[in-house]
Order: C-alpha cells, then sequence, then structure tokens
C-alpha cells in the first residue's frame, strides 16, 4: 500500500514518482511505500494552505478552539488504534505509544486556552486621549518536520499550537512512520478543521529543502538530529524564516552520595532504556559522585540491565522495550559499543548479540552498560540513540556538574540527591534547558515549554506552552486616538461572542 500526502481535507496520492519504504522494525518487514513528494507537490500543498489561512485566520479564536476540542475527544475515541499504529512502525511499546499520543493530546488540551493566550496587552491613556494595544497575529502558512522517535507527539505540538493560533500548517513528518500524522490530521478534519488548514506532505531531504525556500512559508519548527537542525536553521534563517531547531542530546543523571540508591537505579533503568533509547531525554550517562557511589550503583543496575525484557509491541505488557528504528541504526549503535571496548571502557552488560526467536529480522538489541566511560571516549561525546547506558565517575560534585556543563549538548539532565543545598546550586549552575531534581526525565508539561541549550537547540524560543505561541504568531502595536465627540449608538442588548 502507498501512502500519499494530505491536502486540501483529504488524501492525494503521490506525483513525483519516488517513494520510500515503510518498515515494521519488530519483524524487518516491508510494510508500505510513502510518497516522497517533488518541490512542485509542496508548492501545490502551499497554495492550498494560503488560500485556507484567510478564512481560518478570520475565524475568531473561540471557534478555533472548539476544534481542538473535538480532536482531544477523537484522539481518546482512536487512541488504540492510533498506538497499534504508530507501535507498527516505530516498534515502541503499546503503552509507550499511548504515552506518545497522549503527551501531544495534552498540548491539544493546552491549546484549547488559545483565546486568552492570544489577548494582547492594552494601555489606557498612553498620552492624552491616546490607547496603546498590541495584539498577536498569525504568520500565514508555517511548517514543521519532525523526527521519527516521536510520531504523534511532535507534529502535535506544533501543529495544535500554529493552527489555534490562526496558521495554516505543512507538516512533513519522518518519512520512517508517516501513517499515524496522517491519521491525525484525518481527525482534525473530523473535529471540525476547514479542508487546507492543515495538510501532511510526506518526503525527505527534497521536500525540506522546498520548504526552506518556500517565499510564502513564514516559519519552520524542526526537531530531529543536531547537524540536520543545524542545517535547516541556517538555511530556513538566510531566506528569511523564522526557524526554531531542536537537535540531538547527552543527557547526564548525576547521583550523589545520599541518594536514595533503589530510587536511581528504577530511575536510570526506565529513562535509559524505555524507548530503546530513542528518546531525546533519555539519560543516556550516570555520574555517581565517589567510587563507593559508584560501586553501589553498577552493582544495583547491572542485574537489572541483564533483566530487561525485550520484544515486539505485540507481545503486550511483556515487554519494556522494542527494536530500534532501522538495522542501519542498529549497526551504528553496536558499533559505537565496540568502539567503546576498543577505546577502553569497561562493557559490564554486553547486549550487542541478543537474539530473539521468530523475530530474527528485527532490528533488536540488548541493553548494554558500560562503566569506567571517560570523556574523550566516542560512546561520551556522541548521541548513541540506542539501549546504552555509560557511567562516568566524578571523585566530587564539582567535576560531576561539569561534565554536562562542558558537553556540547544541553538538552536535559537530573540530579539524585537528599540534600536541598546541592540539588538548588544544580539547577541554578547547570548550562542545560531542562532540568530534574529526584526526576529522570524532566520533560515540562504543556503548559510549560520545552526546549533545550547548546548544541540541542538553535533559535531563541522553546516548543509548545506560551513560547509555541509567540513562536507561531507576531506582535502588532497599535498606538490610537480618537476625535473628541464621536459616540456610537446605543446597544441594549449584552454584548455576545458572534
Ligand atoms: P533526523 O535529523 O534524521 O530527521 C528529522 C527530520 O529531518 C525528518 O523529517 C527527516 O526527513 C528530515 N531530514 C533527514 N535528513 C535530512 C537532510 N539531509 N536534509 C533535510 N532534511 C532531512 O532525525 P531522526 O533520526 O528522525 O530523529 C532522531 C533525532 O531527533 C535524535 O537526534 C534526537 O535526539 C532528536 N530529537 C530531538 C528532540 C528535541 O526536542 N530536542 C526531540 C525528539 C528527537
Amino acid at each position: 500500500m502507498e501512502l500519499g500526502h494530505f491536502v486540501n481535507g483529504e488524501r492525494v496520492a503521490g506525483k513525483s514518482g519516488r517513494t520510500g519504504n515503510i518498515f515494521n522494525p519488530a519483524t524487518g518487514e516491508v510494510i508500505g511505500q510513502v510518497a516522497l513528494a517533488s518541490a512542485g507537490e509542496l508548492q501545490e500543498a502551499v497554495a492550498v494552505a494560503e488560500k485556507a489561512q484567510v478564512g481560518w485566520g478570520a475565524t475568531n479564536p473561540q471557534r478555533r478552539a472548539r476544534v481542538l476540542m473535538r480532536f482531544v475527544d477523537l484522539l481518546h475515541r482512536d487512541m488504540d488504534k492510533l498506538a497499534e499504529t504508530l507501535s507498527k512502525e516505530h516498534g515502541k511499546t503499546l503503552p509507550d505509544a499511548k504515552g506518545d499520543v497522549i503527551r501531544g493530546l495534552e498540548v491539544a488540551e493546552f491549546c484549547i486556552g488559545a483565546p486568552h493566550l492570544l489577548k494582547g496587552e492594552f494601555t489606557e491613556g498612553a498620552g492624552p486621549g491616546i490607547d496603546m494595544y498590541s495584539m498577536r497575529q498569525p504568520l500565514g502558512v508555517v511548517a514543521g518536520i519532525t523526527p521519527f522517535n516521536f510520531p504523534a507527539m511532535i507534529p502535535m505540538w506544533k501543529f495544535c499550537t500554529a493552527i489555534s493560533a490562526g496558521n495554516a500548517f505543512i507538516l512533513k513528518p519522518s518519512e520512517r512512520n508517516p501513517t499515524v500524522p496522517i491519521m491525525l490530521a484525518e481527525l482534525m478534519m473530523e473535529a471540525g478543521l476547514p479542508a487546507g488548514v492543515l495538510n501532511v506532505v510526506n518526503g525527505d531531504k527534497e521536500v525540506v529543502d522546498a520548504i526552506l525556500d518556500d517565499p510564502v512559508i513564514q516559519a519552520v519548527g524542526f526537531v530531529g538530529s543536531t547537524p540536520i537542525a543545524e542545517y535547516v536553521y541556517t538555511r530556513g534563517c538566510a531566506a528569511g524564516k523564522r526557524v526554531q531547531c531542536f537537535g540531538g542530546a547527552k543527557n547526564h543523571m548525576i547521583i550523589m552520595p545520599d541518594a536514595d540508591m533503589d530510587q536511581a537505579v528504577d530511575a536510570l533503568v526506565g529513562a535509559g532504556y524505555g524507548a530503546a533509547g530513542e528518546r531525546c531525554m533519555a539519560v543516556s550517562v550516570a555520574v555517581p559522585v565517589g567510587d563507593e557511589t559508584a560501586d553501589r550503583l553498577v552493582e544495583k543496575l547491572a542485574p537489572r540491565v541483564e533483566a530487561l525484557k525485550i520484544g515486539p509491541y505485540t507481545a503486550g505488557d511483556d515487554v519494556d522495550f522494542g527494536p530500534v528504528i532501522t538495522p542501519e541504526a542498529l549497526t551504528r549503535i553496536k558499533g559505537l559499543v565496540t568502539s567503546g571496548v576498543e577505546q577502553g571502557a569497561k562493557l559490564v552488560v554486553d547486549g550487542r548479540d541478543f537474539k530473539l526467536q521468530g523475530y530474527e529480522n528485527g532490528n533488536f538489541m540488548g541493553g548494554c552498560l558500560f562503566d569506567h566511560v571517560t570523556k574523550d571516549m566516542d560512546i561520551y561525546t556522541q548521541e548513541i540513540f540506542g539501549p546504552v547506558l555509560s557511567v562516568v565517575r566524578a571523585k566530587t560534585y564539582d567535576q560531576a556538574i561539569d561534565l554536562p556543563m562542558s558537553h556540547e549538548y544541553g538538552n536535559g539532565t537530573a540530579i539524585f540527591t537528599r540534600d536541598g543545598d546541592t540539588a538548588r546550586d544544580f539547577t541554578s549552575r547547570i548550562n542545560v534547558g531542562m532540568v530534574g531534581v529526584n526526576v529522570p526525565i524532566p520533560v515540562p508539561l504543556a503548559y510549560h515549554t520545552f526546549g533545550g541549550w547548546k548544541r540541542s537547540g538553535f533559535g531563541d524560543l522553546n516548543q509548545h506552552g506560551p513560547d509555541g505561541f509567540k513562536f507561531y504568531t507576531r506582535t502588532k502595536t497599535v498606538t490610537a486616538r480618537w476625535p473628541s465627540g464621536l459616540k456610537d449608538g446605543a446597544d441594549f442588548s449584552i454584548p455576545t461572542m458572534k
């Protein structure tokens, strides 16, 4: 089956003649093809969006918000179907796939408050007889380019915000798992969105470049790996667009000697190996402070990593994590593990040879645990994006905090301690965008904002929350003076929203 695009409220077939395979990562089977759009197909979708935006931008924000209200209900109605499709193309477990949908749904819920968020500011009497007000207006046609690892959540972060603010949207999802984004667009239509306001254009670099060069598209929100994030940022900014790009990560979790060790171990197992480590907020580096803490940690971690249950999403609750996304990713991750061994780290648990009967062509590997990792090793400097946790031993707290501080990435980090002073110092000094205190994956909720620092984020505003509305709107400020004596006739009925 070939999946095309979603333009002007309906599925349309691809016309470029180029397609990509969609795989089931658990079995290695090709389960479909996705059309890869040409620049011309993108331009057709942009023309549709430009036309649709005029009416949508003029629709009052409360009516726009009602579409999101119905969308939330429809997401709940179709949760099982969405999760099943997501797991089949991504590989993550069903509960984790539902989490993917729910974390996007929560942003849709937040966007129901768009009328409040778009209200603007007013100053009466800014001068003699002068009032001044500012309003947030939509940009027009805007776009989002999203990664494979959250095929529901990240598209929703982008399009719910942009659309509730009155923009029309072009979504370019990952070509690895494009089915759920089209299902989401169909649900938005069912919720009452006018045709053409949300369009999904599938494709690869060719369509991304076409988005970046298109003169009608005013803003691009990107999430993916750092080299592509930097490329999209540079090219999009050069074309005069508003651009925000979120990239890769190397998230450190510091374990102080006074931490509750069982709690820290639970946290590390979930945050390090959940979703096979394919989360931008996965913990990939554990930094115990002091050798005694490190010894206790590794002793407790090793059996837990050995006992991890790995399998296809169809195995239900009996699985902790599934396959990685592609055979290429599997080879790259295993190659990095081998480099770690060669560069002198101690591989305490080796998951490279993991095999699952009946799933020999799936992209499975077991959890790997390294101890005695040092700053110069490739497994430390690079984002592995697989089920591999590195323990870097620090002698002191200052040595520990220096590790995330001097790493090129700055997405998430956490500290586990019972000491308030240490936690406060850590949260204040650390140069990382999202920080957990005894919380391993500090993903901000929908009404806060999500974004990393350093080479994990390019641009100056975060995703979702109030920042998302700032990104997808622009401010207009009006200064008004009226000739005195000008009066409207009286209106005796109570003003209502029309
Ligand atoms: P990716 O960079 O390969 O792809 C992201 C998007 O860019 C996709 O839509 C893809 O089609 C497009 N793309 C890929 N190569 C391109 C090229 N050469 N030119 C133009 N466009 C191109 O990322 P991925 O493998 O899908 O996702 C994993 C990465 O995303 C990891 O690095 C992860 O840390 C990161 N991520 C970051 C966040 C965050 O908020 N910081 C969230 C999720 C994932």
